[in-house]
């Protein structure tokens, strides 16, 4: 049975709900992407992790993959809703009750794509706003590109992701996995 990941927060009293939609690519996701979430959970009562299902970007993880981890991950987080959507933003976003766009900055080097990305958002709906968290001190250096990169290279990035994706890195590069973490990984 297909079900509808909105459902959960269309409800009674759906209008009262403040609602964000954190849209990425999260391939992976990290633990700079969570703690974005996390953070963004003491503001709304409901985020959308809205995966962007992009052809044009080469991806490591297919989007299936990527909703797999992230819906894992916050299995236990009922108010976090995991999705995935093709094509503009913003025709996303007409379809949810979200109020917000929510985006993470890490340097100053991302505010430049950010801003224009806001900026176009904004003028192809003018109700629509787009919410800037700065990163943790913890994991301002830390992005799905260099995750990536070590990974594959065989570095260790145990602390930066979850040890679900460390796993889904190490089957992806074909990297050995410790019988230790095998059996005893609690993700
Ligand atoms: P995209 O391809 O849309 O940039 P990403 O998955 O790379 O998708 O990032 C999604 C959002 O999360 C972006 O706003 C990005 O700046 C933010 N982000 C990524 N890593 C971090 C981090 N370590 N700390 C804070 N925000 C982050």
């Amino acid at each position: 049975m297909k079900c509808d990941p909105m459902a959960r927060i269309k409800g009674k009293d759906d209008k009262m709900k403040k609602v964000a939609i954190y849209p990425g690519s999260f391939d992976p996701i990290t633990y700079g992407h969570i703690d974005i979430i996390e953070r963004a959970l003491e503001i709304f009562d409901n985020v959308i992790v809205a995966i962007a299902n992009n052809s044009e970007k080469k991806a490591l993880f297919t989007v299936e993959e990527r909703l797999e981890m992230v819906k894992s991950i916050f299995k236990d987080t009922p108010n976090v809703i995991v999705d995935s959507f093709k094509g503009l933003l913003v025709n996303y976003v007409a379809k949810t009750n979200a109020i917000v766009i929510l985006r993470g900055l890490r340097a100053t080097s991302d505010f430049e794509y950010e801003f224009h990305m806001a900026s176009m958002n904004r003028s192809l709906n003018t109700h629509l706003d787009t919410l800037f968290m700065m990163t943790s001190k913890d994991y301002f250096f830390v992005s799905s590109r260099t995750i990536k990169e070590v990974a594959s290279l065989g570095g260790a990035v145990e602390g930066l992701v979850p040890n679900l994706v460390v796993r889904r890195l190490k089957e992806k590069f074909k990297l050995p996995i410790t019988k230790k973490k095998q059996i005893g990984w609690d993700d």
